[in-house]
């Protein structure tokens, strides 16, 4: 006579009856090992751990029904909701986008002079100013 362990009922169990929201992966691990190990009233045997309510004997059932939700796909739940709300549609919007400063002129022409006579801003290699029209030199 096999027993097997009966991850998936377990695991269902243990998620219909218990909050994942405010836990991290590390605790629920944690938690649903201890949930596992603990002692319960088991019919007739006494007292032992309550893993031992999920083991069936193996027969007609395939293993796939038997094992726990093995699919690895990260589907965020518990207290990662929230960080992941949304993430693929607002990831870079307008809102979040870093502002960048628009850049001037000054910035963008650094090497530039000054109208002698004026100060306008001209250009390194004018040679009259733009809004007096006295001669650089
Ligand atoms: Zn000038």
């Amino acid at each position: 006579m096999t027993k097997v362990f009966n991850g998936r009922s377990a695991t269902e169990e243990y998620m219909s009856t218990h909050s994942l929201t405010f836990s991290t992966p590390e605790m629920t691990l944690r938690k649903f090992a201890l949930w596992l190990g603990e002692q319960v009233n088991l019919a007739g045997t006494g007292q032992g751990p309550r893993l031992l309510l999920y083991l069936e004997e193996k027969g007609g059932k395939k293993d796939s029904e038997l094992a726990p939700d093995t699919d690895d796909s990260f589907r965020p739940s518990g207290a990662v909701t929230d960080m992941y709300k949304g993430a693929e549609s607002s990831m870079p919007t307008e809102e979040t986008a870093p502002q960048l400063t628009p850049l001037n002129r000054e910035t963008l022409e650094p090497e530039g002079k000054f109208c002698i006579s004026c100060g306008n801003k001209l250009k390194i290699n004018a040679r009259f100013c733009t809004k007096c029209g006295s001669a650089q030199s």
